[in-house]
């Protein structure tokens, strides 16, 4: 169902007190900020945010390098908290439960996308922080102490799926688990190659091993193929500049997810495909990307592209994760440290991803300002 005239009136109340961290400018620092929600709509969740991951993409918001920045910007995309809370209308959701928050607050609801479960698509998406909600405010992300949002929008946190290993998921994890669903890259003994082992890749490593594929990653970066092998149990490991290590793998690999944001020759790449392969795109090179047409028609390749996925598929991907011990790889810090985890995370110098333990000291940071 579409937002109603008396739910856009309802959002205008924004009454309940919050703090966030906030960039002012395109400097990206962040500091505290005292910010409002709105008031519990009869079909809203209030949760208090006890972890946040901080994600590629925060980075490139908080510097505008989108060019569609709104400043204060909060960002924060993968919120893990405890619902404290529920509007009249909430059957799915208790005060207590464990729950996490995405990519998106909200969608028009009633659109083909949102009826077959693809708010993703939603021509009327809401993304959680930086986007315009349909009271006319500016969304604020999970880098604060709560949030309020339409049931909808909410998942359920699994009891063996721990809040600040799993927050990633919510947007790293559906990222890349949802076009290895849509494209068949999910089926025990496929040859899936993994491109570029950071945040998105070592989650799609670790999928790709729970649906009992054989998985290779290939990478620019020697240096990470012992974890690659080791933690992270993936099969082999191949240095996308060796030209020897690539050759030996020709034509074997059912489908790659390419996980880098970097402009780099795919030619060679569509060659380690078999014939009817398939190359998924979930990085953003920030140039058009280049490919000779033969690399494609030849032997049937497909390239296609994936973002986030929709409500229903977050939710089975966070339970099955759960049942397989998939979560991400993380460095936990705290709320003084992120403009220091913001600068570690554009020099790629995590593994694989920074979470925000936003419930223990967030409220410290908050009170050393006016
Ligand atoms: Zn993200
Ligand atoms: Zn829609």
């Amino acid at each position: 169902m579409a937002p109603t005239a008396a739910e856009q009136t309802e959002h205008h109340q924004h009454t309940r007190k919050a703090v966030g961290l906030a960039a002012r400018d395109d400097a990206g620092h962040l500091s505290p900020l005292a910010i409002t929600r709105r008031s519990t709509g009869d079909d809203d969740v209030v949760i208090k945010i006890l972890y946040c991951g901080i994600c590629h993409s925060d980075l490139h918001a908080l510097k505008n390098d989108w060019k569609n920045s709104r400043y204060p910007m909060i960002p924060g995309h993968e919120i893990a908290g405890e619902v404290t809370e529920v509007g009249k209308n909430v059957s799915k959701f208790k005060a207590g439960d464990r729950v996490g928050v995405g990519c998106m607050v909200n969608s028009c609801r009633s659109c083909e996308s949102c009826d077959k479960g693809f708010e993703n698509h939603c021509p009327g998406m809401i993304l959680t922080y930086n986007s315009v909600d349909v009271d006319g405010t500016v969304t604020y992300g999970g880098y604060s102490s709560m949030v309020v949002v339409h049931e909808r929008f909410v998942v359920r946190f699994p009891d063996a799926m721990p809040l600040d290993k799993g927050a990633p998921l919510l947007c790293a994890g559906i990222t890349v688990y949802s076009p290895m669903k849509y494209h068949g890259l999910n089926v025990p003994g496929l040859h899936l190659g993994v491109l570029g082992l950071g945040g998105l890749g070592h989650v799609a490593v670790k999928f790709g091993k729970a649906f009992g594929m054989k998985v290779t990653v290939i990478s620019s970066s020697p240096g990470k193929k012992e974890e690659a092998l080791g933690r992270l149990g993936a099969d082999a490991f191949i240095v996308s500049k060796d030209a020897d290590e690539m050759k030996a793998v020709m034509s074997t690999m059912d489908g790659i997810i390419n996980t880098v944001s970097a402009n780099i020759p795919l030619t060679p790449l569509f060659g380690l495909l078999k014939p009817n392969g398939k190359m998924i795109m979930v990085g953003l090179p920030e140039k058009p990307i280049e490919i000779p047409p033969f690399a494609l028609v030849a032997t049937n390749k497909t390239l296609a592209g994936s973002i986030i996925g929709g409500m229903s598929d977050t939710q089975e991907m966070l339970d099955l994760a759960a049942k397989h011990g998939v979560t991400a790889d993380i460095e936990v810090v705290g709320a003084e440290y992120v403009n220091t985890a913001l600068e570690r995370l554009a020099k790629n110098d995590v593994r694989y991803r920074f979470v925000i333990d936003i419930g223990n000291t967030l409220d410290n940071v908050a009170a050393t300002t006016e």
